[in-house]
């Protein structure tokens, strides 16, 4: 079975006291994962360090940056390096979150660096994509994000491909409330699918997992995890609430 994922994106919240005090709450709940499973914490840079140690004694539970530069290292004031992330033991970074998009104008190139760098060092990417409202509301949905995958992915080997992770985000879902309906998440992870299918083949495709992101809480994640193509999802701010992220990592498959 793909791996199942419940990823915890905290984006910049939390002061180093709140971010601990956050982990034991959800870690003494003491939830066993199956060997298919996987929790991650994207945390901000300076708690990295204090969550893996948080995480080191339990079994499939992961600590991500949230961010790394493009380039290995050099004279880039305030950037941080996959080597850096490496050298603390990460094993995961999230990328091209549509936050760093907007704000920080990542494009699909430049993530095609990062995600070069990181799968260099050993680093799972957790590859972000997903249309803003307006390409939504045209239909046109599909072609957005298949380029999104088409322009950062493509370039990749079989081998790699299979080690990253895809989170389907659409803009108008992240932060909103607003929740795509499992239909509506189903559809366009088939269709993701279907796009790694036809340039990778079937095999491959099936072994990606595609996480969904976009409002997911205790409430919904149930039911959009039992999707067939969403593996899981990548959640923001209902993953800073303890009793929440804990019913969805009990929403897991
Ligand atoms: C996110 O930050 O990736 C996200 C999906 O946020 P939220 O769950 O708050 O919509």
């Amino acid at each position: 079975m793909r791996k199942q994922i419940a990823a915890a994106n905290w984006k910049m919240n939390c002061t180093y006291q709140q971010g601990e005090q956050l982990l034991d709450e959800i870690l003494s709940a003491n939830i066993e994962l199956k060997a298919h499973q996987q929790t991650i914490f994207a945390v901000p840079f300076p708690y990295l360090i204090m969550a893996k140690s948080e995480t080191e004694e339990e079994n499939n539970y992961f600590v991500a940056a949230q961010n790394c530069y493009n380039k290995k290292s050099g004279a880039y004031t305030g950037e941080v390096s996959v080597e850096m992330l490496q050298s603390i033991g990460i094993q995961f970074c999230v990328l091209g979150h549509s936050e760093r998009r907007e704000y920080f104008q990542e494009s699909n190139k430049m993530l095609a660096e990062k995600l070069d760098l990181c799968l260099q060092y050993n680093i799972t990417p957790i590859f972000c994509c997903g249309e803003p409202l307006n390409i939504r509301e045209a239909g046109t949905q599909n072609s957005y994000v298949e380029t999104q995958l088409k322009e950062s992915l493509f370039h990749l080997s079989d081998a790699d491909i299979k080690k990253v992770v895809i989170a389907y985000e659409p803009i108008w879902a992240i932060g909103t409330g607003k929740t795509a309906t499992s239909e509506q998440a189903q559809e366009m992870h088939a269709f993701l699918r279907s796009v790694l299918a036809k340039q990778y083949g079937t095999t491959t495709a099936d072994a990606v997992s595609i996480l969904y992101g976009g409002s997911v809480k205790a409430n919904n994640a149930k039911e959009l995890f039992s999707c067939p193509d969403v593996d899981g999802g990548l959640v923001g701010g209902a993953s800073l609430n303890a009793g929440e992220f804990i019913t969805i990592i009990n929403s897991l498959k």
